[in-house]
């Protein structure tokens, strides 16, 4: 391609500002920005005064929480501004110096109150129980320092504590290594494009060609991306093997069971939810066996392999939808969630909440940010078509989590944990998925949208719970003393990847390394969170669908209910208890329902 005829992007100077993010109900200017800093990084070093304070009464402890409440409150928004700027445009060299000034500032509020958790759960444990039924200043904080404190018995001396910190780095070691070889030094072979062109493999680029529409394009890639990580396989295996010690020896040291109860235990999810989904997954693999056979036929292939996985069955749909348009459509499908929910849809609208377009130097991707003082925006890269506008809907639904939690909790409960927060913006998408089916009536879109529905499925319930069995067995394996060696995780990572996928598939030996790419493997029980969230979402859809005004109200709450609650009781309220199969049987049910729908739709295109 000529250089002219590249699209050049906008500079930030030149989007439309009604396309860009009003931050300036954060902050007016720079010069109030730099006064509200000044005042802040003042007020952060008058918090290890409060040392020493916690055990002399009830009064004493609701004051120092608020005091330090408050201080975390202000430095959050100036750093929340910073970072939406940075974003914006992280080639603006004003803008990195300012993040680059708010994130030491939070280095130094963390290290100014790393006593503060200690010096808490060593308050005698009757002692503070009383103090929380009887103490009209703490009963706001009861639930907060009791999650804190439930810690108690993983906790160890503050001279042992301190130790581990110190080694944290060196223990991070492995994680880092990875991230180097990974992200920086790896250098993938040149192959062919959709175009005939010649292009040197990345990851970003073998994302793209993994869904080409031509066979050998996507071949080509899957075995080159392969070979290279092949040439490393023992190193990798080094690296996470390292990496699931460094969990198993926090884990022990700190008085845990295994690596998963300790890193579940963070917000106090029961391990019961992992088997239940590992289990209810198990069960139904028949499922996803039927739907890899279908997409065998319909692209009509002699043979399927991992590498067919990923181009789209259905081809592009005719839609089309410029972001005013996306605005409307995402109106209407979320109009079940009713008037009071639509209201605040319709203020992000109107108050530039959203940075819609592409601009050089934008941050790519889509997320939604903000905190407890600020309105909850979100960061668009807009482009005409279905797949932005699903975007949309699903980062509106995590800044309506956020806008009702924080107009409903105090700010000590004005966030929520990780566990709950995609099942937020995955409900979303579920009702757009209904609107659509229900608006269009083209059999064409109708099966690029279930099609859409059932990939998204494969792709979180499915995939992510194989991910959180093979990380399971990789912390089993190690505890037990078993070597993590690349040739037995290579041989157990292929035996799991045929029980997922069935006959229908060729496990092409390839496959066997891809747990040596996963960047996933390295954060510690994270994935299983991906699959119980869109299976709670897909349930909880339906219920708002079936029009029941309880459960819509059940699930209004949810979004209310921020971290006043244990995750797990905030999703039982909602009406989904995630430590039973049965939310997840009604998942599979839906999954079902639309896969006999997509089969009916493909025999008749
Ligand atoms: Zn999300």
């Amino acid at each position: 391609m000529l250089a002219d005829e590249i699209k050049q992007l906008p500079t930030r100077a030149e989007v439309a500002p009604a396309l860009t993010w009003d931050l300036t109900p954060i902050f007016s200017d720079l010069t109030a920005f730099n006064d509200e800093f000044k005042a802040i990084d003042d007020a952060i070093k008058g918090l290890a005064d409060l040392q020493g304070q916690l055990e002399q009464g009830p009064k004493q402890l609701a004051a120092v929480i608020e005091t330090m409440m408050a201080v975390i409150r202000r430095a959050e928004k100036v750093y929340v501004y910073a970072s939406l700027k940075h974003d914006q445009d992280t080639g603006d060299a004003d803008n990195q110096a300012l993040s680059g000034r708010t994130q030491s500032l939070m280095t130094r509020l963390q290290s100014q109150l790393a006593w503060f958790e200690p010096e808490l759960m060593a308050v005698d444990e009757t002692t503070l129980k009383q103090w929380l039924t009887d103490s009209s200043e703490l009963k706001p904080y009861a639930h907060y320092i009791e999650s804190v404190t439930s810690q108690r018995a993983h906790v160890l001396t503050p001279a042992a504590e301190q130790l581990l910190a110190q080694a944290s780095d060196a223990l991070g070691a492995s994680s880092n290594t990875f991230s180097m070889l990974n992200d920086a030094d790896l250098e993938f072979p040149i192959v062919t494009d959709d175009d005939g062109q010649t292009v040197q493999l990345s990851q970003g680029v073998y994302d793209q060609l993994i869904q080409s529409t031509q066979p050998e394009v996507r071949k080509m890639a899957f075995k080159q991306l392969y070979s290279t990580y092949h040439q490393f396989i023992h190193t990798l295996a080094s690296t996470l093997a390292g990496n699931v010690k460094t969990h198993n020896f926090d884990a022990s040291v700190h008085h845990y069971d295994s690596a998963r109860q300790a890193a579940l235990n963070r917000n106090h999810i029961p391990v019961a939810v992992y088997d239940a989904l590992v289990t209810s997954v198990n069960a139904h693999l028949p499922l996803l066996h039927r739907y890899v056979a279908l997409r065998k036929k319909i692209l009509q292939l002699p043979e399927l392999h991992m590498y067919d996985l990923y181009t789209p069955i259905t081809g592009e749909p005719q839609l089309s939808y410029t972001f005013e348009t996306a605005k409307a459509e995402a109106l209407k499908a979320l109009a079940v969630l009713g008037p009071d929910y639509l209201s605040h849809v319709q203020t992000a609208f109107d108050s530039r909440w959203i940075d819609v377009v592409e601009n050089k130097g934008k941050r790519s991707g889509a997320y939604s940010g903000g905190m407890y003082d600020t309105a909850p925006y979100m960061l668009l890269n807009w482009q005409d078509n279905l797949e932005s506008l699903f975007t949309l809907v699903h980062e509106m639904g995590h800044s309506m989590h956020s806008y009702y939690t924080t107009h409903n909790q105090p700010y000590q409960y004005g966030d929520y944990s990780i566990f709950v927060a995609e099942i937020a913006s995955t409900t979303n998408e579920n009702l757009l998925t209904d609107y659509l089916l229900k608006t269009y009536s083209d059999k064409r879109v109708q099966a690029f949208v279930l099609n859409h529905y059932l990939d998204g499925f494969k792709g979180t319930v499915f995939r992510q719970t194989q991910f959180a069995e093979f990380e399971q067995w990789l912390h089993e394996q190690d505890a037990a003393g078993e070597p993590l060696t690349a040739d037995a995780l290579s041989s157990a990572y292929l035996k799991l990847n045929q029980h997922y996928y069935g006959d229908a598939v060729i496990s092409d030996p390839e496959i066997a390394d891809e747990w040596s790419r996963i960047p996933h493997f390295y954060y510690n029980y994270y994935v299983y969170q991906y699959a119980t969230g869109f299976a709670a979402a897909n349930t909880l859809a339906s219920g708002i669908n079936s029009g029941d005004d309880a459960k819509r109200e059940a699930y209004l709450n949810y979004l209310k209910s921020g971290s006043s609650a244990d995750p797990i009781d905030v999703m039982k309220r909602a009406g989904v208890d995630m430590t039973q199969t049965d939310y997840l049987d009604s998942a599979f049910a839906e999954f079902e329902r639309r896969l006999d729908q997509f089969e009916a739709l493909a025999a008749e295109l």
